[in-house]
């Protein structure tokens, strides 16, 4: 038996009881001696259309008590290899986004120097630009796999220059990216323009329409992804609305024709070798998640991206 933290087992405690942490895992306010830090982002302030993803990082870590340490369709045993542990939420400032946003840079800089790999539980869309501002000024530009069904490109709204939609065009320009490995994978949905995505394909971004994805496997596209980035510092941020509203209803923006629940998977499992130096699931929007499945959902996302993590051990 492992010495590292373990979930609590739902034959020891029963799953609806505990400490509501990501997995029942341990809450700890010490970056010490984790490989590995769950924490939330509770925002909704970025988002532009349905709010609700401030609720997030509560309901997904309470649907998270369904899941077991080992990943019987990988082999993976997270929880032997990493030290895992819930570090709480960022106090974020829910009066003001740029408040917020700078709180979010800061308190990731301290995470990133104790050497803690950060997975984030959002919080809308707008949480992963402070996360890239900290992890270049870490790591430098790194490599990025962004799945999605929006390309958040642009350039503002409302006059506002940071908010959940114009994420990746701030984070090129900003340099905090390499664009030509950049991949955003499930963009779809109706437009302002027949060109909406093409400036970014023009900066050097990869791009997956998901009709282009319909009906296919993406161990592939996931292998593909995996060679061509190498040995590159690579991101991962996980927008639930990636999915189709049939698997994840509870969500901002919801577009029709998205990925299956399966398809997430391959994608995930495909990434394993990649020197992954961070990760988050953003916009779960409880209000909306009448069943609880899209936080079910991206708890599950959550845990195939620990399972894919330097380090883990797969049996
Ligand atoms: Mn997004
Ligand atoms: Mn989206």
């Amino acid at each position: 038996m492992s010495e590292k933290n373990q979930p609590i087992s739902g034959n020891d405690l029963a799953r609806f009881s505990g400490p509501n942490t990501f997995m029942r895992l341990p809450a700890v306010n010490a970056l010490a001696g984790l490989d590995v830090a769950v924490l939330g982002i509770p925002l909704d302030i970025g988002t532009s259309w349905r709010s609700g993803t401030r609720f997030g990082p509560k309901q997904v870590r309470a649907e998270s008590a369904m899941l077991r340490p080992y990943n019987l369709g990988t082999g993976a045993a997270p929880f032997d290899g990493l030290q895992v542990a819930d570090i709480g939420d960022l106090a974020i400032n829910t009066f003001s986004l740029s408040d917020s946003l700078r709180i979010i840079a800061e308190s990731y800089d301290g995470i990133l120097k104790s050497d803690v790999k950060p997975l984030a539980i959002g919080g809308d869309h707008s949480i992963t630009l402070p996360i890239l501002r900290a992890i270049a000024k870490r790591h430098g530009p790194v490599a990025l796999i962004h799945v999605d069904a929006h390309a958040d490109v642009n350039d503002e709204m409302f006059g506002e220059r940071e908010c959940h939609g114009t994420v990746f065009r701030r984070a090129y320009e900003e340099g905090l990216i390499i664009p030509s490995k950049t991949y955003q994978i499930g963009l779809r949905g109706t437009g302002y323009s027949a060109d909406d995505f093409a400036e970014a394909a023009g900066w050097g971004f990869q791009q997956f329409p998901a009709h282009e994805l319909w009906g296919r496997s993406l161990a592939t596209l996931g292998a593909e992804i995996r060679r061509d980035i190498g040995e590159v510092p690579v991101y991962l941020t996980y927008d639930i609305d990636s999915l189709d509203p049939a698997y994840a209803p509870g969500t901002g923006t919801p577009e029709i024709g998205g990925l299956t629940t399966p398809q997430a998977l391959e994608l995930i499992r495909a990434l394993r070798g990649l020197n992954i130096v961070g990760g988050d699931l953003v916009e779960v929007s409880p209000p909306y998640d009448t069943s609880g499945n899209t936080a079910l959902t991206g708890a599950n996302i959550l845990y195939e991206m620990l399972c894919v993590l330097p380090g883990v051990v797969y049996r």
